[in-house]
C-alpha cells in the first residue's frame, strides 16, 4: 500500500513537470543564428527583418491590400496584426491600429537622428516596423507602421 501511494505520487511529479515542459515549449522565443536567418530568408526579409531596413514606400506589397484574413511575422510565423485593424494612412507602408495582444513588443529606437519606437516580433525578435502617434483617434490613434516585406498574409476562411 505504502509503495503504491509513493509510485502515484512519482507518476504525479513526473507528470507535473512533463507539463511544465510542455508550456515552456508553448512560450519558447524562436531563436536562430544570422548564418540560420540568412538561409531561410530571402535577401529582403534578410535586410528588413534582421538588419532593421525599411521598405521603399509605395503602393506595393500589402500597403493597399484589405482581404479578410491575418497577418503572419515573415521570419517565424507568429499572428501579428488582424485585417480588421489595417487601415488606409496613406503613408506608403501598411499601417494597422493594434496588433494581436502579447504579440509585438516596443523598443526605443534612435537612429536616424529621430526618436521612433520600434515595432519587433516579440517571437524571433524579427523587425517589423514602427509606431506612431497619428493613428485613427477613433481607435486606439496608433498608428503601427509595418513593412510588407516583414510580414506574410493568411486569408479567413469565412
Ligand atoms: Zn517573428
Amino acid at each position: 500500500m505504502k509503495r503504491l501511494t509513493i509510485t502515484s505520487i512519482l507518476i504525479i511529479i513526473f507528470c507535473a513537470t512533463l507539463q511544465a515542459q510542455d508550456s515552456k515549449k508553448m512560450n519558447k522565443k524562436v531563436k536562430k543564428t544570422e548564418k540560420e536567418w540568412r538561409a531561410i530568408l530571402t535577401p529582403d526579409q534578410y535586410f528588413i527583418l534582421r538588419q532593421k531596413g525599411t521598405d521603399v514606400p509605395g503602393d506595393y506589397g500589402y500597403t493597399n491590400h484589405f482581404e479578410k484574413g491575418t497577418y503572419l511575422c515573415a521570419a517565424c510565423n507568429t499572428q501579428l496584426f488582424e485585417s480588421n485593424t489595417k487601415y488606409e494612412s496613406h503613408c506608403g507602408w501598411p499601417s494597422f491600429d493594434d496588433a494581436i495582444p502579447g504579440k509585438v513588443k516596443f523598443v526605443s529606437d534612435n537612429t536616424l537622428g529621430m526618436k521612433r519606437t520600434e515595432i519587433i516580433c516579440k517571437t524571433c525578435g524579427g523587425h517589423l516596423g514602427h509606431i506612431f502617434d497619428d493613428g485613427p483617434k477613433e481607435t486606439t490613434g496608433k498608428r503601427y507602421c509595418v513593412n510588407s516585406t516583414s510580414i506574410t498574409f493568411v486569408k479567413s476562411e469565412d
